[in-house]
């Protein structure tokens, strides 16, 4: 189908400005930097945010043209509208002097960011969080812990859900803080996986710090500001195929190095039909059924990524993005699934001697990752169910008590 007139000119437009600017030859490290500076400062690292905040006011699919020319062209830096969502949570809640301090270091990569949601007692209810931040003059003081907090060790910055008013029912006191990662008062420790890496975290608040003007919405109403981040996540899980170690092209140093001492094949090379045509396996009638109901599943759920990120335009959140991040579950099961249906009795194997199979059973493995990160399977489904299905919703006995009053884990805990 030919492009519209709107998509060509954008199109013509980045050539152009690439062909004048774009020097694929250019040295590393510092001459990237400044590569990065000048897009961002184009317009082009995040062509839908407003011009005065660094984009070009463009619609989503017209960025995405943006990304994908720049893609096209080798060039680094494009697409942060469609993949940080730090950066679109700060553009959509926060105010105009934290969007003038943020914005900018988050395109360039000076600044880095983690999720700091998910507690010991809160996890698909994150409306039970326990962290507390307590307001003292222009700042506020945050005691707590969180878990499971990927890549804390490297972020300067973390998107925190923090209790700030405790006689209000769980969804009505919680306030949403970009959040100075290194201070004294932040304790970062790695949970060692099975795998060997430390990609989880847990993190300690002792007294931490942050100030009232980096808080993103108003006091109270952080649920709403956290509704449009987790939007954002789900269609950013919904819309890759990568793992969420991948997602926002920040791979940690150690998950890569295990992955090669491990001898694991190169990511893609368990793309089913890459490895049927590899192995003489195309022309079996079973497998090639399998491999296009995959390839519609991929297809259907591009369409519906496209419509969570137009959804997340004019809503604060998106039952598309959940719809989209749960066919993802459903895609990269089915991949695997498909990839041991390809290799049969090969598919028992492992190790570096059977990559092939080391990259099957990677990928059957990593899928349950995008299963639970960003909201499990089950509560998209429950997501669904509610909004999108009109289902009634389920009974929730602390809904609508005060916090303060509401059985907590701990109590759990010392009455159990
Ligand atoms: C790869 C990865 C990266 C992550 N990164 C981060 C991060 O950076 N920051 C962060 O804050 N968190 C992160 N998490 C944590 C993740 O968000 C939580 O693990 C997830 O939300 C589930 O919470 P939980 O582990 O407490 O499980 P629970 O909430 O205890 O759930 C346990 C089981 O019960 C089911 N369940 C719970 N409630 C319901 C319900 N109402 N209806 C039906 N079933 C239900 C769940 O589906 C699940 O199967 C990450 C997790 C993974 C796997």
């Amino acid at each position: 189908m030919a492009d519209s007139p709107e998509v060509e000119s954008v199109r013509a437009e980045v050539r152009a400005w690439l062909a004048a600017h774009w020097k694929p030859d250019r040295s590393p490290a510092r001459s990237l930097a400044e590569w990065i500076a000048k897009l961002v400062d184009a317009g082009y690292a995040a062509p839908s945010w407003p011009v005065e905040w660094f984009g070009r006011g463009l619609s989503p699919e017209l960025s995405a043209v943006v990304a994908d020319e720049l893609r096209r062209a080798g060039a680094p830096g494009g697409g942060r509208d469609l993949n940080d969502l730090a950066g679109n949570t700060i553009v959509a809640h926060g105010s105009d002097d934290l969007k003038r301090r943020a914005l900018r270091p988050l395109l360039t990569n000076e600044a880095t960011w983690c999720l700091l949601y998910s507690e010991p007692g809160a996890g698909s209810d994150l409306a039970a969080v326990q962290t507390r931040a307590e307001r003292d003059g222009d700042e506020w003081v945050v005691n707590g812990q969180k878990v499971w907090t990927s890549f804390a060790q490297q972020a300067t910055h973390g998107l925190l859900i923090a209790r700030t008013n405790w006689d209000v029912p769980k969804h009505l006191g919680i306030t949403f803080f970009y959040f100075p990662m290194r201070q004294p008062g932040v304790e970062v420790r790695p949970i060692r996986q099975i795998t060997g890496g430390a990609h989880f975290n847990e993190v300690f608040f002792t007294d931490a710090r942050v100030a009232d003007a980096d808080r993103v919405g108003e006091i109270d109403a952080g649920w709403r500001v956290l509704q449009t981040a987790l939007a954002y996540e789900r269609v950013l899980l919904g819309g890759s195929e990568q793992s969420v170690d991948n997602i926002a092209g920040r791979a940690s140093d150690d998950e890569s190095r295990n992955d090669s001492e491990h001898g694991a094949a190169a990511p893609g090379s368990a793309d089913p039909a890459t490895l049927a045509r590899r192995l003489g396996r195309d022309q079996d009638p079973l497998v090639r059924q399998a491999i296009a109901h995959l390839y519609s599943l991929r297809m259907v759920n591009q369409w519906t990524t496209s419509r969570g990120l137009a959804e997340l335009e004019h809503n604060s959140s998106s039952s598309a993005a959940s719809l989209s991040k749960l066919a993802m579950s459903e895609i990269l099961h089915t991949a695997a699934r498909v990839g041991a249906q390809i290799l049969g009795a090969e598919s028992m194997l492992d190790g570096p001697d059977h990559s092939d199979a080391a990259s099957v059973n990677r990928a059957a493995l990593t899928a349950y990752v995008n299963s639970i990160g960003g909201g499990t399977d089950q509560i998209q489904r429950n997501i669904l169910g509610e909004r999108v299905l009109g289902l009634p919703r389920e009974p929730q006995v602390d809904r609508d008590i005060p916090f303060r009053d509401v059985r907590k884990a701990e109590a759990v805990r010392r009455f159990g």
